[in-house]
């Protein structure tokens, strides 16, 4: 198992919102860093600082001791982990492989079990916190894997985020992300009823927003994209299109559990109509635009 200092190599994989901050905290704590993403563009900062530029994830895999990927959907893991110029197939012995993409729990299993194959450890490590947490590094990471590989990775992982929980075995940790995604769907709608009832009601709704934001209805759905709402900045911080698959992925695991769960069903609905209205790019909070809060 690698011994992680400043001198392992790292690759990162997915330079998107989240992956650009995550990647750029592991160069500048001296990681020698290798990269890939499907548009090169998003590398240039990167680069600019001394990142290497790798043609293919195989490619990263061959010039690094850990290997991180955060890319958008499962079949996007699938793709960089188990294609024919995969992470798989190029890893040296020993590499410790971490894919912080929100992803199925069963294929992370599938994943870990191809990882050992190999002689190498796979962890499946979702994250929360956003683009405000990765780029603070600050993340939520939530972990599935061993214990010995989750040890391993921690002196990576505290570059990357502030609480940093073992959940349990592979899978355990993109069962955990979908507990935290299943309280966002009900969160969000609640703020965006709220919102709308309060503007129905003829009241000022960055006064409302200084009472109930500083009481128990109070968090980050809240404080955080209510006052966006409030300010009709729907920019992503975090992709509707993103947050309908994560949305699937746990209707799919409860309806696989017997486990009856109405409030994501309706969000998913509703999420999916946002979707078919061409609304996919914006932030989660333009939800909103469906109960008409803002136009
Ligand atoms: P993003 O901006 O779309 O970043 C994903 C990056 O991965 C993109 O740059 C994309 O390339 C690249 N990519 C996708 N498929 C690829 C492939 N097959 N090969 C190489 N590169 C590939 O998304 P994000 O917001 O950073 O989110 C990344 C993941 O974290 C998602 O699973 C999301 O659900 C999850 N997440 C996001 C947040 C958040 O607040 N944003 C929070 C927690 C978890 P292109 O540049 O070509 O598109």
């Amino acid at each position: 198992m690698t011994n992680i200092t400043s001198a392992t190599r790292v690759g990162f994989i997915g330079l998107g919102i989240t992956g650009q901050s995550m990647a750029g905290h592991l160069l500048a704590a001296g990681h020698p860093l290798s990269v890939y993403n499907r548009s090169r563009d998003k590398a240039a900062a990167l680069l600019g600082k001394g990142a290497v530029w790798c043609d293919t994830p195989g490619d990263v895999a061959a010039r690094s001791d850990v290997v991180i990927t955060m890319v958008g959907y499962p079949s996007d893991v699938e793709q960089v982990w188990l294609g024919p110029d995969g992470v798989l197939a190029r890893c040296s012995r020993d590499a410790l492989l971490i894919d912080m993409t929100t992803s199925s729990p069963e294929l992370a299993r599938r994943i870990a079990s191809q990882a050992a194959a190999h002689a190498c450890q796979a962890l499946d490590a979702p994250v929360s916190g956003g683009d405000v947490g990765a780029r603070e590094a600050k993340l939520s990471i939530m972990v599935g894997g061993s214990k010995e590989a989750f040890e391993a990775a921690l002196p990576i992982l505290k570059l990357l985020g502030s609480n940093i929980v073992h959940q349990g075995e592979a899978g355990a940790g993109q069962h955990t992300k979908m507990c935290n995604q299943i309280v966002i769907a009900s969160t969000i709608m609640g703020v965006c009823e709220g919102l709308a009832y309060g503007k129905a009601a003829g009241l000022d709704l960055p006064t409302v927003l200084k009472s109930i934001g500083a009481g128990a209805a109070g968090g980050v759905q809240l404080n955080v994209l209510g006052a966006k709402i409030i300010n009709g900045d729907f920019a992503p911080g975090f992709f509707i299109e993103h947050f309908l698959k994560d949305l699937g992925i746990a209707l799919a695991e409860a309806q696989r559990m017997k486990l009856d769960l109405p409030a994501l069903a309706l969000a998913r609905k509703l999420y999916t109509t946002l979707v078919e209205r061409g609304l996919g790019r914006l932030g989660t909070q333009a939800l909103a635009q469906y109960y008409g809060v803002r136009p």
